[in-house]
């Protein structure tokens, strides 16, 4: 079984198929809407 975590709030997003036990880092999206909303210019 495989899974898809994020990376910076460490919960898991997705789990998916798969022979071997996989960790996959992804960022879930209210992450990746946080970070559009800190970036720095
Ligand atoms: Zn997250």
């Amino acid at each position: 079984m495989g899974i898809i975590v994020c990376q910076s709030c460490n919960q898991t997003i997705e789990h998916f198929e798969e022979e071997k036990v996989t960790t996959l880092y992804a960022k879930c999206p209210s992450c990746s809407e946080k970070k559009q909303y800190t970036v720095k210019k």
